[in-house]
């Protein structure tokens, strides 16, 4: 027999297997990871067999030798399905797959050590990261091992082993250069070891929970549409422990960042950690590599993780379960560009097992779907515990402009503040803008200082004093000339949270606060050290960006502040709205959650829109309303697919050139084949440059089917077919960043 092997390695750009002969003694399967000879190298090569045939027409080699492990047939399927639907390369979905890490080596031999020597990077990333580009560090084993450590600081020796080409020898020359260092400490190989929670016991489930619980069942698409604590999550729970009993696994996905030990340990409390597997992005290599074993292996029936977890390898999948299914994390924004909605009801399919969508407001696509019955909708009306839906009060800021008050916090929200701080009750404010000022401008020529590398304004962190790129991370020190025009007079403008932070202590110097955001959360576990002071210490008030608002349940909040509602609404996406409005949802539910009443604040500019108006009763069926009227008018998703040709290069010429060609041969094809679609010239994307490749793209607006598929395949391939120096393509379906 002969197995078409795609090779899982350097070579990227080829989407195509190759054929090599199975020696007899071997048994080789569709998903068998196989060691092939390859090319001129030595190395044996690492290949997974996507199919089988009984000859080959070329002269092949044999299969060099067979890995245990292997990728389950439906896996396989998956991975051609996501090549086929989001135009990317085989080898690059079957990697979604394979284990966390690189498990080609022996590792049977691994042992669960307690006390060893931590080994972690004695030097700062960005100074690593210069030296190797710069070549001082040359050896691609050393170059490796550090690479490693950059994502998983305080690694053990065994991991380093494992996942990398380094050994004792090259740690040891690391250490000697001062690169790397080595610790006595303990490590600790699950993360959610340290907490042992009380057990919890099913609760009453109320009618509404009953029904849902009852009607999900067999295979097939549920949406339990309820607002936020209306006991989706009780649910779930009930859910998963049915399955337990029928001896099967769940998945369940929720937001990587509500992914937060506070959340796991409702699970944990619930199921005991031994039947749980916890995966997500900022767990190191090795603790997701146990977390995978643990359920190949059978012995953690149910998954909880970001979107990559949906690809667990899970046995006897019962039930997939995704929790607030609007999120946009669902969907991948590099390549594979996946969405795990999509990839959850293949193998809903594939499984014939039901898909269980939650949300209190939903997916636009996915309420019109459950009102046209393609997915079963469930509607939980009440919250579970009787507290009450907080009042929302909205704020129109140009009184308080017109009345003089130039602060970030309203007049309205600094009294409400101030009421809360005395009853000894907690607030969030809420801001979706990191750092101090968000931009800086020249007062005598209007130029606002830009990141070097991508054509958007740099925002001012006053905390470490630098400039910082949102986008590529690039930092600089604060400018005190502009470098356009040498003047001296340059003002920071606009505000982010640690503007806000620093006014809510000037008008609040006794209360204490906390802030929450990319800059304080960037360290493993201060994420959750934030949550639980802010809950534990009830610190009085917590500002922070997006991950202030998802899943958090505080008892003791009784207020929350938006600062600006206005953040989405003009950032010039068809999803504007729908976004504006399931933030304030979300935010609005983090009130008043135990009991007592809730109080929202939502300070705008925009008062009259609609998005903003309906969060007032966190109405979600009158935004859908209003909102699918002018989807439909406007020829936007769900009544049609809006496909993004994306492309960029380092050279604006060739982008120019590359974007002109694409275009003209997907017009021609239209014209002559007569499809019938919207497609639009190329241009600059919003944001043109990024890390110092310009940007450009085109926009088609059509009903998505096959034929358009293959429309869209063969402008891949005729951009592939150009001699391109730095240029890249890339096709996007619906995708959420539109930027
Ligand atoms: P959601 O996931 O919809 O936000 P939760 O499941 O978190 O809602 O429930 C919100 C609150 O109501 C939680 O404190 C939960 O313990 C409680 N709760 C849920 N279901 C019930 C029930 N059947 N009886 C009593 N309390 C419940
Ligand atoms: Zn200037
Ligand atoms: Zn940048």
């Amino acid at each position: 027999m002969v197995a078409e092997v795609i090779i899982n390695s350097s070579v990227k750009d080829l989407n195509k297997t190759f054929d090599y002969q199975i020696p007899n003694e071997m048994d080789v399967h569709i998903g068998s990871r196989v060691f092939i000879p390859f090319g001129r190298k030595k190395d044996l090569e690492e290949g997974i067999v996507i199919g089988l045939k009984e000859k080959s027409q070329y002269e092949i080699k044999e299969i060099a030798g067979l890995q245990p492990e292997q990728i389950r047939n439906e896996y396989v399927e998956l991975a051609k399905w996501i090549a086929d639907r989001y135009f990317c390369n085989i080898s690059d979905s079957l990697k979604l797959m394979l284990p966390p890490g690189r498990t080609t080596k022996n590792v049977d031999k691994r042992i669960e050590t307690k006390k060893i020597n931590s080994i972690s990077l004695a030097k700062d990333i960005i100074t690593i990261k210069k030296d190797i580009e710069d070549g001082i560090i040359k050896t691609k084993k050393q170059i490796d091992v550090l690479e490693f450590l950059m994502r998983n600081d305080n690694s053990t020796m065994q991991d380093i082993e494992l996942f990398t080409d380094g050994t004792v020898a090259v740690v040891n020359a690391l250490v000697k250069k001062g690169y790397v260092e080595k610790k006595a400490k303990k490590v600790e190989r699950n993360p959610f070891l340290h907490k042992i929670t009380n057990r919890t016991s099913n609760l009453k489930l109320n009618d509404e929970q009953q029904v849902a619980f009852e009607s999900i069942k067999d295979k097939g698409k549920y949406l339990i549409y309820g607002v936020t604590g209306s006991g989706k999550t009780e649910i779930y729970l009930q859910l998963i422990e049915r399955n337990l009993k029928n001896n099967k696994s769940s998945i369940m996905l929720i937001p990587e960042i509500s992914l937060t030990p506070q959340t796991v340990d409702r699970f944990i409390s619930r199921f005991g950690e031994d039947e749980i597997a916890v995966l997500h992005s900022k767990l190191s290599t090795g603790e997701r590599f146990d977390a995978w074993n643990r359920i190949k292996d059978g012995r953690a029936k149910i998954v909880i993780g970001a979107r990559s977890a949906i690809f667990a390898p899970a046995v006897d999948l019962g039930m997939i379960i995704i929790d607030e299914e609007h999120d946009e994390s669902y969907q991948s924004e590099s390549t594979p560009r996946y969405d795990a909605l999509e990839v959850a009801d293949f193998l809903a399919n594939k499984f014939e097992i039901p898909l269980v969508l939650g949300s209190a407001t939903p997916d636009m696509k996915n309420f019109y779907k459950s009102n046209n019955g393609e997915i079963k909708k469930i509607t939980l009306t009440e919250r579970a515990n009787e507290s009450k839906l907080p009042d929302v009060e909205i704020v129109d800021l140009r009184n308080e402009l017109a009345n003089g008050n130039k602060r970030m916090l309203s007049e309205s929200l600094q009294k409400a503040i101030f009421n809360n701080l005395k009853i000894n009750k907690q607030t969030i404010l809420f801001l979706n803008r990191r750092g101090f000022s968000t931009f800086v401008m020249c007062r005598d020529c209007g130029n606002t200082i830009k990141c070097k590398r991508c054509n958007i304004t740099l925002t001012y962190h006053k905390d470490e004093g630098k400039l910082k790129c949102h986008y590529c991370g690039h930092e600089e020190k604060i400018a005190t000339v502009c470098p356009e025009c040498k003047s001296k007079n340059i003002k920071y403008f606009g505000a982010g949270t640690q503007r806000l932070e620093a006014e809510v202590k000037e008008l609040f110097p006794e209360a204490s606060t906390i802030r929450m955001d990319i800059d304080t959360v960037s360290k493993k576990n201060s994420h959750e050290e934030i949550i639980n002071r802010f809950k534990n210490e009830n610190i009085n008030i917590l500002v922070g960006t997006q991950m202030v608002v998802k899943g958090h349940h505080f008892p003791n909040v009784t207020l929350v502040g938006v600062i600006s509602a206005d953040s989405n609404l003009n950032m010039g996406d068809f999803r504007a709205s729908e976004k504006t409005f399931q933030t304030l949802t979300q935010v609005a539910g983090r009130a008043g959650r135990e009991g007592d009443d809730g109080k929202v604040i939502i300070q705008t500019y925009n008062p009259e829109n609609y998005a903003i108006e309906y969060s007032k009763t966190q109405n979600y069926d009158l935004f859908y309303n209003t909102e699918i009227q002018i989807r439909k008018q406007l020829k936007y998703p769900p009544f049609c697919d809006i496909i993004v040709v994306a492309m960029s290069s380092k050279e604006e010429t060739e982008l120019n050139k590359v974007s002109r060609k694409i275009h003209k041969y997907l017009k021609q094809r239209v014209i002559d084949e007569r499809f019938g679609l919207l497609l639009y010239s190329p241009v600059p994307s919003p944001i043109n440059k990024i890390k110092d490749r310009y940007r450009a793209r085109l926009i088609i607006k059509c009903k998505y089917d096959k034929r358009i598929h293959d429309l869209l395949t063969d402008a891949q391939n005729e951009f592939y077919k150009m001699k391109v120096k730095t240029a890249r393509m890339s096709i996007e379906l619906n995708p959420n960043n539109m930027l």
